[in-house]
């Protein structure tokens, strides 16, 4: 499903920038570290309506937003990202974003994560809702964990078994590209990069690998940057 409106699909480095992307859960630019800052946006309790508070809960080490009427305690715990790099007879299918953040850009299939699905099944979902892609999702490429903005992203490889596709709602062009085509540039977020340049390095050794990298406002802390 495409995200609510007002609130950013994806949020890396530039995007944090944004008070769009600020409300998926980007922390507020307050010079503390991201675990000593809960998100500023949660004003009231979803269970009772009563305005929350924030603060340390008892056994606990961390601020949350705790209801003082009901005394329920809202934890916000990291959002994932899933996504597919879908490849047909050489080329790769790439979408670009009729959405904020990085309207404009180029990036493969990904999106939030639904309850009740899995992993394989949010990637094969967000090929059909952006690319009308009907893909079969095959092994794990890429984990990505975006620190500042609360998100990991997984990406996957997939197959396009035949050039069938189309503009999907969040979308504004949907193509196949040949590797020397891709328009790096152009690409919307790190996570996505990352994950394109691993899935051509590998295809070109014959190998199917599994990469980690840690981005982390503006900057790749792992693997550390040359
Ligand atoms: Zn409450």
């Amino acid at each position: 499903m495409p995200p609510p409106a007002g609130v950013a699909e994806l949020v890396d480095a530039d995007d944090s920038k944004s008070s769009a992307a600020r409300r998926v859960g980007s922390s507020p630019s307050t010079g503390t570290t991201p675990r000593e800052t809960p998100r500023i946006d949660m004003k009231y309790c979803g269970n009772c309506g009563n305005a929350v508070e924030f603060r340390v809960p008892d056994g606990d080490n961390l601020p949350r937003a705790v209801c003082p009427s009901c005394q329920a305690i809202h934890y916000e715990n990291p959002k994932l990202v899933v996504g597919c790099v879908p490849e047909h007879d050489g080329r790769i299918l790439l979408c670009k974003r009729a959405i904020e953040p990085r309207l404009g850009y180029w990036t493969v299939p990904a999106g939030f994560m639904e309850n009740g699905e899995t992993l394989a099944a949010a990637a094969a979902r967000e090929s059909r809702e952006e690319a009308l892609a009907d893909v079969t999702v095959g092994s794990l490429l890429a984990v990505v964990n975006i620190v500042h903005a609360h998100q990991v992203h997984v990406m996957f490889r997939a197959v396009l078994p035949a050039p069938v596709f189309g503009v999907g709602q969040e979308s504004l062009e949907v193509g196949l590209y040949l590797p020397a085509d891709i328009p790096w540039p152009d690409i919307a977020f790190p996570s996505v990069e990352f994950a394109l340049r691993r899935y051509l390095d590998d295809r070109s050794q014959g190998a199917e690998r599994v990469h980690f990298a840690d981005f982390d406002r503006g900057s790749w802390t792992r693997p550390i940057p040359a």
